[in-house]
């Protein structure tokens, strides 16, 4: 099944949900304007639907054979992955001074979105590249950035994020790899890591390995924590690959989706210890891996993104075509196109809908980033630094649940055809899964959203958030369009609820940790819902007054505000009223 990039919605909703034409008006980005940004899209779209996707279901079946210490990709995939190189995507928003092409976060959100619709098991080795891009950026010393970073930046070589050990997932404090200083500058690396993401593949000449690992002398926990850099192949003087580094894959994992993607276990030290490379301070390594990770999580929701729109234009298509049963008042000799019955129109509406308010939400959270980096002043950097860090777990899981949900309603879609392999929906439903679970877990990014990120600067963050969905719902009651349904009432309750729910977490957040910990997955949920569907009417309202479109995005921005914006009251329950019973709720699990 093709797949068609859909340059008009992601254009729009980085015209009229995100406030990136104002960051090229203000010249953020020199000249760059927005009529520039659509023709990167446009190129991208061509390259992602013609030369990545067609890739997608020989790698779901080929898999990655792993003999002799090597992995094997997909016939195709290196020619593919070298084309997309050259064409400068995986520098595209990297610094100019090592390569990379400086453009906007916003721009680079949405082509990451389009290379994982086109295969998420293709898109997850350079969204890991990119992220080790920025963390060496960042906290990487002169030396390493002049040996390693423009290789990164033209995709020349990959980067891996080597976080997880079998005792050490969510909880990274408890991680067991040994770096010992060589007395050279460098470290010996020893240890093993498991579920590393194109750990080895054949893609390129080098791999490098961002590593966490512990110092002998190292306090217990998080705070003890340093990052290396590991190089599969030590470089020569001439800073070409040289002498193999005391790294392998040792097993390559048998998974539920992205099987065109090596899932490694990696061996560090089989000769006395990998050679390593310290980035930043000793044991400041989280610092640097939070760079790395808060990248990575923004990217993951746009994988959860793509994988819904793939699906959704699978099911469309499916629905056009598929004949079964009468629609009210058809005659009998006649059948209709399944697209036609209300229940699988609903289907149809979720699946776009969802997709559109998880989407615009993702590419929020990148123009934030690209604010808070070239803003002029520091108070406006500050605040948008504030704005990324609070929407980066909603965009994270709330996206990647989307995920799940709209490629898992694609196989119903599908009916008894969705079940089997050939028609493709299974995959995306297979592939889907694992975005709700890397990168942190969602029920981590919940945590992560109610203990940090509302409390920033005493609330204020949050609220400054919240009043701007207020003037959205304000803007939306007074157009009185009746196209817009009951839109404006459900997008106030959510809005009220989300403020509710978020002022009686803010004040159990001390006095009641537990509870507030009970309420985190449905508190992001309601975040999801009521902010996602203040945006879409948000481009609403714009295509009313551009007259552009106006019809399908009102059509859409009223079906989500009146069918998910309307569970924010049910979750407000869900979080205030039910964390009691949760914590009380031991017996029913005993047996
Ligand atoms: C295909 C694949 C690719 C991956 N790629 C990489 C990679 O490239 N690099 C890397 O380092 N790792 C990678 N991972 C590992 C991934 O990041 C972890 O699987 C993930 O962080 C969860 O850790 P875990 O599997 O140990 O689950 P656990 O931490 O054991 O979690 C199990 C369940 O308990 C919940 N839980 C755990 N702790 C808490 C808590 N404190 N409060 C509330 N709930 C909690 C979790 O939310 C989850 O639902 C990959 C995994 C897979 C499957």
């Amino acid at each position: 099944m093709a797949y068609h990039a859909p340059l008009a919605d992601m254009g729009f909703a980085l015209r009229h949900g995100t406030v990136l034409p104002s960051v090229l008006e203000a010249g953020l980005f020199g000249d760059l304007s927005m009529d520039d940004v659509e023709a990167v899209l446009a190129e991208a779209g061509r390259f992602a639907g013609e030369v990545i996707a067609p890739l997608n279901r020989p790698a779901d079946r080929f898999g990655t054979p792993f003999a002799d210490g090597a992995v094997t990709t997909v016939p195709g995939w290196k020619e593919a992955y070298r084309a997309w190189r050259e064409g400068g995507w995986n520098g595209l928003s990297a610094p100019s001074e090592w390569g990379g092409q400086a453009l906007p976060h916003a721009v680079n959100a949405a082509c990451t979105e389009m290379w994982n619709a086109a295969s998420m098991a293709f898109g997850l080795g350079p969204l890991l590249t990119m992220a080790a891009i920025d963390a060496l950026y960042a906290h990487g010393s002169e030396t390493l950035k002049r040996a390693y970073l423009e290789k990164l930046v033209t995709g020349e070589w990959t980067g891996t994020m080597q976080l997880t050990e079998p005792q050490a997932g969510s909880d990274v404090g408890t991680l067991r790899s040994r770096a010992e200083r060589a007395g050279d500058g460098s470290y010996r690396i020893t240890g093993q890591k498991i579920f590393i993401t194109y750990g080895e593949h054949d893609l390129t000449e080098n791999i490098i390995h961002f590593v966490l690992a512990r110092l002998p002398d190292a306090p217990p926990g998080t705070r003890g924590i340093s990052l290396f850099l590991v190089p599969k192949f030590l470089l020569k003087p001439d800073g070409s690959p040289g002498e193999r580094n005391d790294v392998r894959a040792q097993a390559v994992e048998h998974k539920l989706g992205i099987h065109g993607s090596p899932t490694c276990v990696m061996v560090f030290g089989d000769r006395g210890g990998a050679k390593g490379f310290l980035i930043g301070e000793e044991n400041a390594g989280m610092h640097c891996m939070f760079t790395m990770m808060n990248r990575a999580r923004l990217a993951v929701g746009l994988q959860g993104v793509g994988i819904a729109e793939r699906a959704t234009q699978q099911a469309l298509a499916y629905a056009r075509e598929r004949k079964q049963g009468r629609t009210v008042g058809m005659p009998a000799t006649q059948s209709a196109a399944i697209i036609g019955h209300p229940d699988v129109k609903r289907m149809l509406l979720s699946m776009r809908a969802q997709t559109q308010a998880a989407r615009v939400l993702c590419y929020a959270t990148a123009v934030a980033l690209d604010r808070a980096e070239r803003s002029a002043d520091e108070a406006a950097r500050w605040a948008a630094h504030a704005r990324a860090s609070l929407l980066t777990p909603v965009a994270k899981a709330f996206s990647t649940d989307i995920g799940v949900e709209v490629a898992s309603l694609g196989v119903q879609v599908h009916g008894g055809m969705g079940f089997i392999e050939e028609t493709g929906a299974a995959q995306h439903y297979r592939d889907a899964r694992i975005a709700s679970i890397y990168e942190g877990t969602n029920g981590i990014q919940g945590i992560d959203l109610v203990t940090r990120k509302l409390p920033l600067n005493d609330g204020a963050v949050v609220e400054t958030f919240l009043a701007e969905l207020r003037r959205i719902v304000e803007a939306v009651n007074a157009t009185n369009d009746p196209a817009l349904g009951w839109t404006g009432v459900r997008l106030e309750d959510a809005v009220a609820s989300l403020t509710r729910t978020t002022n009686w977490l803010l004040a159990h957040l001390d006095t009641d940790h537990n509870l507030a910990l009970a309420g985190a997955s449905p508190y992001l949920r309601l975040f999801g819902v009521a902010a996602g569907g203040c945006l879409l009417a948000q481009q609403a309202l714009a295509a009313l007054r551009l007259n552009a479109d106006a019809a399908s995005r009102i059509a859409l921005a009223r079906f989500f505000a009146e069918n998910f914006s309307v569970q924010a009251s049910a979750l407000e329950h869900t979080v205030v009223e039910g964390g009691p019973g949760v914590i009380a709720a031991d017996a029913a699990l005993t047996a």
